[in-house]
């Protein structure tokens, strides 16, 4: 019987972060989605910020869906054990990819 606390406080604490970081970005978001300056060089330079702006948002979108399904996973019991042959997943690698559902072999048979 594994014990996942550890994990678990800490993807607590990722989304706590990623949630304060994805508000952020869309006051910010709502400050860019403003009049276009009448300067072209201007309008570029802010088109790009709302390029990136939304590349983050929809980065933290996903990462946060991960973190969720992975406490979900913890949860019920599933965590740690492979999505695909049911073996369990390495300790160390859940240290370094806490969200995976699979084992080394399964993902990399997968590519993923
Ligand atoms: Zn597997």
């Amino acid at each position: 019987m594994n014990n996942h606390e550890a994990i678990r406080q800490r993807l607590l604490q990722r989304r706590d972060t990623l949630i304060r970081r994805m508000q952020e970005i869309a006051d910010e978001q709502q400050h860019v989605h403003g009049p276009l300056s009448q300067d072209f060089a201007e309008q570029a330079t802010e088109r790009e910020h709302e390029e990136v702006l939304d590349a983050l948002g929809e980065a933290g979108r996903l990462e946060l869906s991960q973190i969720n399904r992975t406490l979900e996973r913890i949860d019920s019991g599933e965590y740690g054990i492979c999505a695909d042959c049911g073996e369990s997943i390495a300790e160390a690698r859940l240290e370094i990819l806490p969200n995976s559902e699979y084992c080394v072999s399964c993902a990399e048979r997968h590519g993923h």
